[in-house]
């Protein structure tokens, strides 16, 4: 029933999203369905004509599919809006990721012409959907709970059950984390929690203090995070992740290595959507990179809600560094990952940074908060002195290599519930003592269901405004102090094509991840150069890219 129909995939939110969506494509093609050419589309004069092409095509694509996202209330608007205003489309309409999870059948209550729904757990169902809805012409709705999602896992036999359970432990309610805390007041998080800090000093002691060198190690972080947490699910590994993907660049790879998060900050919605952490397996990891090597593949990037907690539900081994120190003897000339979590970076991920040539210098690391109240209120399970020592062992280790300084990126929520301006004078202080390369900074946006939407939250809307201007101002200053480091340095460049503005301009990524753009060298297109890693002597430095010539 695909074969032959053409389809469009849209897509919000994170890279897990755009990865889930890269799978939606490979299945489809790999089905005979083709994606929808907008620009063959316009030259068509009406539906069913034949443009010159040879080729019949609808003026709008046969199938619709939204990859949705439900972590900030934009995303969640935004796809409202673009999915109602396509009621009388006669494309065939399915909304799948985050928002189908949280929602399923109650999205058709709101637009009754979606035809297919669909949570984070079954994407490898959509094809099946599709085609039941095509046939019968009903709809379908198909959301798994997370222990469905086990059950679905362990039907899929990837990998063998694990003998024994896990260590029984009582979970943290996020609900009891947070309870209904009056703004600005502290806020306990369950008793039995390891580092669920009751007090900012104790935080500070446990993260600081009782683990060697202030640092987790692997261990540490193994019995910390599971005396915290919801025991791991018995079953590591992810169908969606052994399907075919159709990758937007030949030389870039996503790749998910888990699913899932434990960690339940109280104003995140994705544990709740992407259920518990699911690690795949090493071994199918390894399968897969070489795949990716052997097809062209020059930077892969690790995916996961969060990354340094990998191999825990496997009973912890192997662990993150380990996964790192194996695919980079594989021979990947650029490894990046994303996301992690400040308690879960352990000293052996760290040393990563100085002890693998693959593992390019740059962090992704979200702080949210400089203050430590505010980290309590999010249970973030860190202190901001805490943070900065990761930040500096990590520059450490990177510098004793003689790699280049470490691009540090954040992400920062403005405008918590209870964040007081002493808070956000903290948070700005952290900024500027990091020196950050970027930071994403977002407006505090309640999500229905998490603790946090429980939460007063009578901080005036200008005042959050002139907050979020301020440390905007401060980040383009900290990246553009950042960049100014690389004027005269020779840096090795993986280009991706044209400049988005301008197509006489090669754009590339340098190994800390900035922007780089080059003339194109006469008698040469930029497709000479996508996927190439080439030498560029960098003449100029801005606050968002760094210009240079061709070595
Ligand atoms: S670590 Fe926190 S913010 Fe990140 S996905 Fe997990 S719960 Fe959400």
């Amino acid at each position: 029933m695909l074969k032959n129909r053409t389809y469009k995939v849209i897509t919000f939110g994170c890279q897990m999203n755009k990865s889930d969506s890269e799978r939606v494509c490979g299945m489809l093609d790999a089905l005979g369905a083709a994606p929808f050419d907008k620009e063959m589309a316009n030259v068509a004069p009406v539906s069913g004509s034949t443009p010159a092409t040879g080729l019949t095509l609808p003026p709008t694509p046969d199938i619709i599919i939204f990859m949705t996202c439900c972590v900030r209330q934009a995303a969640d608007s935004r796809l409202f809006g673009q999915v109602a205003a396509l009621k009388d489309s006669p494309a065939l309409i399915a909304v799948g990721g985050c928002l189908g999870q949280r929602d399923g059948a109650k999205l058709r209550e709101r637009l009754p012409h979606i035809d297919v729904v669909f949570g984070t757990h079954n994407i490898t169902r959509l094809p099946q959907l599709l085609n039941k809805a095509l046939t019968s012409g009903r709809a379908q709705v198909e959301v798994l709970s997370d222990a469905e999602a086990d059950a679905a896992y362990a039907r899929a036999a990837l990998v063998p059950v694990a003998a024994e359970p896990p260590k029984a432990v009582r979970v943290v309610a996020p609900s009891e984390a947070v309870g209904a805390a009056a703004p600005g007041t502290d806020i306990t998080p369950g008793t039995d929690t390891v580092l669920g800090g009751d007090t900012a000093s104790e935080i500070a002691t446990v993260l600081d203090g009782d683990i060697a060198s202030g640092i987790a190690t692997d261990s540490d972080i193994a019995t910390a995070s599971v005396g915290a947490l919801t025991p791991a699910p018995s079953i590591a590994s992810a169908p969606p992740f052994s399907v075919p993907a159709r990758r937007e660049h030949p030389w870039h790879a996503w790749l998910p290595i888990m699913s899932g998060c434990n960690n339940f900050c109280s104003y995140c919605i994705v544990p709740y959507v992407r259920g518990r952490e699911r690690s795949l397996p090493i071994e199918q990891l390894e399968a897969q990179v070489a795949a990716l090597l052997a097809d062209g593949v020059v930077e892969i990037s690790l995916l996961g809600q969060n990354v340094n907690s990998y191999g825990r539900d496997l009973y912890g081994q192997p662990r993150f560094a380990q996964l790192l120190e194996r695919l980079s003897n594989l021979g990947v000339p650029r490894l990046r990952f994303f996301t992690s979590h400040p308690k879960d970076l352990s000293a052996s991920i760290i040393s990563s940074f100085a002890r693998e040539a693959a593992v390019m210098p740059a962090l992704h690391l979200p702080v949210q908060s400089g203050s430590d109240r505010v980290l309590r209120a999010m249970n973030r399970n860190y202190s901001a002195r805490h943070y900065l020592r990761v930040i500096e062992s990590t520059r450490q280790a990177a510098e004793s290599a003689g790699k280049p300084p470490v691009a540090f990126s954040t992400d920062v929520i403005v405008g918590f519930p209870g964040e007081q301006e002493s808070d956000f004078e903290q948070t700005l202080r952290l900024v500027e003592q990091v020196g950050f390369a970027q930071v994403f900074t977002f407006i505090y946006s309640p999500r229905a269901g998490t603790p946090a939407a429980q939460l007063i939250n009578d901080i005036p809307r200008q005042v959050v405004q002139e907050r979020f201007q301020r440390l905007v101002a401060l980040v383009q200053q900290s990246a553009h102090r950042f960049n100014q480091y690389f004027v005269g340095s020779s840096l090795p460049v993986l280009f991706t094509g044209a400049s988005k503005r301008d197509t006489s301009i090669l754009a590339g990524k340098s190994p800390a991840n900035q922007t780089v753009h080059v003339p194109l060298p006469p008698k040469h297109t930029p497709h000479d150069f996508a996927g190439r890693i080439v030498p560029v002597r960098i003449t100029e430095a801005k606050t968002w890219y760094l210009s240079g010539q061709l070595v």
